[in-house]
């Protein structure tokens, strides 16, 4: 077996068209990863804004400044209160 159908887009593809054990093709894939980025870019800067919350004191001085001057950068409570809501499964 050389080639498999991809159950996204069913067309007949070349096994090298598929990352190893999946069977959607690398380009299904691609699509559905861009959509989720898209569609979940909200959560992914919260999730990135509760990282450097969370790691405020390992975070570079240089960072540290840069949040103190953009005062808006700087993630509240309140966010990071709805993040924890969000991340934790029957809160
Ligand atoms: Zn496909």
């Amino acid at each position: 077996m050389t080639s498999k159908i991809c159950i996204k887009c069913a067309l007949t593809k070349h096994l090298d068209e598929y990352r190893k054990g999946r069977n959607s093709c690398k380009a299904c894939e691609a699509a559905t990863l861009k959509e989720w980025r898209s569609a979940n870019k909200e959560k992914m800067e919260a999730s990135r804004k509760v990282w450097s919350y969370v790691n405020k004191d390992s975070v570079t001085d240089h960072v540290r400044e840069k949040k103190i001057v953009n005062e808006s950068a700087i993630f509240s409570m309140v966010e990071y209160a709805n993040f924890v809501v969000w991340i934790t499964p029957n809160f």
